[in-house]
């Protein structure tokens, strides 16, 4: 089976990373929120719901960058464990996750993946079974 979630995700964080990257022109990366205002570091942005103010500055590049940091220690961890050539053959002959044992893509990936699954490369086989059978 080929690894194609874990590229997919790989691409899609490093387009997170550097969109945040780009938002961080003065190095402060911290957004505020104060009232209807969102504080940009760089310039304010007013007439904001002061909940979607918040909701805004607490998304700041800081942030993103924290989230894809940790996003990409789970992807390092979930690696794809192939049947083919696998050791525990023949008692587990599926290919399976070579962190939790589940078979692949594991739920771990597959949530990592449920947020992207309005890009045009996301895979419907990709959604958790859970969300797939509703
Ligand atoms: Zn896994």
């Amino acid at each position: 089976m080929s690894d194609d979630l874990t590229e997919f995700l790989r691409k899609r964080l490093d387009e997170d990373a550097e969109l945040a990257g780009r938002c961080d022109g003065d190095g402060c990366g911290q957004w505020t929120a104060h009232g209807h205002t969102v504080d940009f570091c760089q310039v304010d942005l007013s007439g904001l719901h002061p909940t979607i103010a918040e909701h805004v500055a607490l998304h700041d590049p800081a942030r993103v960058l924290r989230e894809v940091a940790a996003k990409r220690r789970i992807l390092t961890r979930h690696v794809l464990s192939p049947a083919v050539g696998d050791p525990e053959l023949p008692w587990d002959n599926r290919d399976d996750c070579n962190w939790d044992g589940e078979a692949w893509p594991c739920a771990d990936l597959l949530d990592l993946a449920l947020p992207y699954s309005d890009h045009p490369d996301f895979q419907e086989q990709w959604l958790p079974h859970q969300i797939r059978t509703r």
